[in-house]
């Protein structure tokens, strides 16, 4: 029956308010494409600029800001929520607050982020209810790889909807959630300009999956890596994961678990590599919580984004529940940065190991949806732990040359201080000899270098002009690991050394083990 066309009766109007009840009840206004198109379209970069300065019209609360600009000269918005507005790292620092950030479309074809975060600032800008922002500050990035946003076309078929997204890559043809150790496209390194100045506690960053099949509408991880202050990483698998899933689940009811694969004979439920040139897990060597957000890429585009709205509602409750907690544990990682124990380590490849008791996976058999498919859980072994395969000591400093202007130029980019030697300095160094020099297929337009040395003690005269870095500071570890050659991920890895590369020669960095008498 529809409602519109009866006489007004007792019966007619009970069926109105029926149907007025079951329509969706969401502030609508300002509506994401998504909303106003039910669930058929995305925005593109104009109408996400549009919808942010309407938000901002619409909510005392809502300051605009800009990342930065795209490869191909889009600007990219950031919106803060805060209570009271603030405009500034400067104002968000003084507030104290724990300044929590979600970014949107590093992958643009995946959509769902852009459109859940812009209803989330929206429905936090515009709540009655403001007790999140009592204890933090939002911001939101939710068209990152604008320049991709805006190339729709049908660049991921098996995905559920909508039938026009973006593409993966930026303008250049990178992929900017593998670019956080080389940090050369203008998006990222505008990106991390924005890390070194706001300094989120919390970072959540939204992706939709591509791989298995199963029944969690999200799939989420933390840092990993052997390198990283162990407590914190334990900190964010054991606790703070499960325990926004659990939110999610009761919020909606969509069901969520770590990120996986099933790979392997037997069968097992394996991740990615925690290498920093991902987003999340770069966050984790900057002593910050980084999040992986993965939406299920068969569940349908309205689940999706509402999921994803879930996930990163669940992760601002969970902050704002143990925000002493959160705090205290960074500024252990960034003391623990500062003053290593003497005998300090770096990991600089790692491993996947299991768990060690076998996890319950929410499998499908026979279809990709819980409607096609049938339900199957699978007892098998997560690999959801790493172990290091070679770790170093952590040396005093090293020693950049002159002639690496672009190492230096990277690390300062990622807030790692570097000084000056002012003279020709007499120090006792270790030198390392490469042995061995093996190059990957191309990826994304490097070829991989990965490299065996071996070092060895000696004493020499390091001219002025030498760059030295501080291993004792908040970012030692990740600097430990951008300079040794032998690192998986390293500035070696990405070629910044190629030009004086050879087998049997030295390795241009030194280390300098100890601080000099
Ligand atoms: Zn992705």
């Amino acid at each position: 029956m529809n409602p519109l066309l009866c006489a007004p009766s007792v019966t007619c109007l009970l069926a109105i308010l029926t149907w007025a009840l079951a329509k969706p009840c969401r502030a609508q206004s300002p509506a994401t494409v998504a909303e106003k198109s039910n669930y058929t379209a995305t925005s593109k970069h104009e109408e996400v600029v549009d919808f942010c300065k309407q938000l901002a019209k619409a909510s005392p609360l809502v300051r605009l800001g800009e990342l930065g600009t795209s490869h191909e000269g889009r600007k990219l918005p950031v919106v803060v929520v805060a209570d009271p507005p603030v405009a500034t790292a400067k104002e968000a620092k003084k507030s104290g607050k724990l300044v929590v950030f979600a970014l949107g479309g590093i992958h643009a074809g995946e959509v769902d982020g852009k459109e859940a975060l812009l209803m989330l600032a929206r429905d936090l800008a515009l709540a009655k209810d403001r007790s999140l922002l009592k204890d933090l500050i939002i911001i939101i990035a939710p068209n990152f790889n604008a320049d991709g946003g805006d190339k729709l076309g049908n660049n991921r078929p098996h995905q559920a909807g909508p039938a026009q997204v973006g593409t993966r890559a930026n303008a250049q043809g990178l992929d900017l959630n593998r670019d956080f150790v080389k940090a050369e496209t203008p998006e990222v390194q505008a990106l991390v300009r924005f890390l070194n100045r706001w300094d989120p506690a919390l970072v959540i960053d939204t992706h939709t999956t591509n791989g298995a099949t199963h029944r969690y509408t999200i799939t989420f991880d933390g840092p990993r890596h052997p390198a990283l202050f162990a407590p914190l990483t334990k900190f964010i698998r054991d606790r703070l994961l499960p325990d926004v899933g659990r939110r999610l689940e009761k919020a909606s009811g969509y069901k969520a678990y770590f990120y996986g694969n099933f790979a392997g004979n037997p069968k097992q439920w394996e991740t990615t590599l925690a290498q920093p040139r991902m987003g999340f897990h770069y966050l984790g060597f900057r002593n910050r919580i980084g999040i992986l957000s993965e939406s299920y890429v068969y569940a349908p585009y309205r689940d999706r984004v509402l999921a994803t709205h879930g996930f990163v509602r669940a992760c601002l409750e969970f902050a704002a529940d143990n925000q002493e907690a959160i705090r205290k544990l960074l500024k252990e990682a960034d003391d623990s940065g500062r003053s290593p124990a003497p005998d300090a380590r770096v990991a600089l490849r790692h491993k996947l190991v299991p768990l060690p008791k076998p996890v319950t996976i929410l499998g499908l058999e026979g279809g990709k949806t819980p409607a096609t498919g049938k339900a199957k859980d699978f007892q098998i072994d997560y690999l959801g732990r790493t172990e290091a395969t070679l770790s170093v000591t952590l040396p005093y400093a090293y020693l950049v040359p002159a002639t690496f202007p672009g190492v230096v130029e990277n690390l300062q980019r990622h807030g790692i201080e570097v000084e000056k030697l002012r003279e020709d300095t007499r120090l006792d160094v270790e030198v390392y000899r490469v042995d061995g020099i093996a190059r990957q297929k191309p990826f994304q337009k490097h070829a991989l270098v990965n490299v065996q040395a071996t070092p060895a003690k000696d004493n020499r005269t390091v001219k002025a002009g030498t760059y030295i870095v501080h291993t004792r500071q908040r970012l030692g570890r990740l600097a430990a690991f951008l300079l040794e050659p032998q690192s998986e991920d390293g500035l070696c890895t990405w070629n910044f050394f190629d030009n004086a590369l050879g087998e049997g020669q030295e390795f241009p960095v030194l280390r300098l083990p100890a601080e000099p008498k």
